[in-house]
């Protein structure tokens, strides 16, 4: 029988073990090493629920959706509308109205810097990010600012990793017109104070939209508690199919805002001469969506919300104070996002080392971790590397992987130095 494992700084019981059977690739293998998964950040496992869901949609009720009237199409109609409730309740949005279907946080992040963005910024505006972003929250932002002639601006970070408030506090202004930031940085661990964040913008009547990619699987998220105007996030990094991912926006900002792409679904009238909108959410909506993967996606949120949420997010801390204390007790090795609130995010670089080499090496002994910048391109900037070596945990990790990391590690140092 499989052990309960009692983490050793909480000392909750949270069944790992259990868990763990549930995705059927981590009892897999790489280069006939038991495999160990800490690329997490960017994606997650999917257990096996989420699979038999994909499977039964295509063995059994394979249909276009909301357009036929034969039994293939209502019963795929039925299990995809579904979604949109879970999806509600999972983020705790007032209506399901406010619940759009994207391809994920990119997609998300894209369709209200082009529309929500192109209709409210205007030459001379000015729109806030943080110095922590994902390229995915700069890019769209930029791309917009050049197109009308406005200004991104840049909360700072300290050299832990964390926001500087009172920085953040000086550039508000009567010019800001957006702010965009993210919840939990993928590439240091970083969670963010983002109600306060909210807070401070709503003050001055400035909407702001959050990048939970990292956040939704780490954290609690309430959209109504944070008072977020929109919000998205990415299905793959969840448990769920790659390809999906939720806008959350607010019903007023959503009803105001013109379409992103133009369609079938998103209309209710098209003459010649004049087209009609369809309603909130389907106006964001255009053409057939991506069915199976979103019925994949409410399977996936439905399995996390049956996790004991409590004791995977202790498991979680304790896998990530366990793997920074070890891996910080290594001479060479430098934690990069040292932040006070953390998820379970550990870069590192070691002196002398490249990171693309310590991944190889890792890899070899079946450990996955990411190497590079992460896409945050201007976090690696700041803190002066080329990249870091990266090891995200979720609730099915284990002291003992860590263990290995550690070993690994180790001997990367010792076999690659020379
Ligand atoms: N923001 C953050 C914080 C992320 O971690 C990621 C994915 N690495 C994204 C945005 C983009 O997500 P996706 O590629 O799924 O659209």
């Amino acid at each position: 029988m499989d052990s309960v494992i009692t983490d050793p700084v909480t000392k909750a019981p949270f069944d790992v073990e259990s868990v763990r059977r549930d995705f059927p690739v981590l009892k897999g293998k790489a280069h006939g090493k038991p495999l160990i998964y800490f690329d997490n950040a960017a994606t997650s496992q999917k257990p096996q629920v989420v699979i038999d869901k994909l499977v039964d949609y295509y063995s059994n009720y394979n249909a276009n959706i909301h357009r036929g009237v034969h039994y293939l199409s209502q019963k795929a109609s039925n299990e995809f509308d579904v979604v949109r409730s879970i999806v509600q309740k999972f983020i705790n949005a007032s209506s399901e109205r406010e619940i759009i279907f994207v391809k994920g946080t990119t997609e998300g992040i894209n369709l209200v810097a082009s529309t929500y963005g192109r209709k409210n910024v205007k030459a001379g505006d000015e729109v806030i990010v943080s110095a922590m972003e994902h390229h995915s929250n700069i890019v769209p932002w930029q791309m917009l600012c050049e197109e009308k002639g406005a200004t991104l601006k840049v909360i700072p970070m300290n050299e832990k990793g964390e926001i500087i408030m009172e920085e953040y506090k000086k550039l508000l202004s009567d010019k800001t017109k957006f702010v965009s930031v993210v919840h939990t940085s993928n590439s240091l661990g970083t969670v963010n104070p983002v109600k306060e964040i909210i807070r401070l913008a709503h003050e001055r009547n400035i909407p702001v939209m959050v990048d939970a990619a990292q956040g939704i699987v780490h954290s609690t998220i309430d959209v109504q508690k944070l008072d977020c105007d929109f919000l998205t996030f990415s299905g793959h990094k969840v448990f769920s199919p790659t390809g999906t991912g939720v806008l959350f926006g607010k019903t007023e900002l959503l009803e105001a805002m013109p379409p992103y792409q133009g369609g079938g679904e998103m209309i209710s009238s098209v003459k010649f001469e004049k087209t009609t909108y369809n309603e909130i959410p389907y106006k964001f909506e255009a053409g057939t969506p991506n069915i199976a993967d979103v019925i994949g996606l409410g399977a996936g949120l439905n399995y996390f919300s049956g996790i004991d949420q409590a004791g995977a997010h202790a498991h979680e801390q304790a896998l990530l104070k366990y793997a920074s204390e070890k891996l910080s007790a290594i001479d060479g090795v430098r934690l990069i996002g040292t932040a006070k609130e953390k998820a379970s995010v550990v870069s590192f670089v070691i002196d002398g080392l490249n990171a693309l080499d310590v991944g190889m090496f890792l890899d070899t002994m079946g450990i996955a971790v990411r190497t590079g910048q992460h896409c945050t391109e201007p976090v690696m900037d700041q803190f002066c590397i080329p990249g870091t070596i990266r090891a995200s945990f979720l609730f099915y990790n284990t002291f003992a992987e860590i263990d290995s990391l550690i070993e690994g590690v180790k001997k990367a140092i010792k076999l690659l130095k020379n």
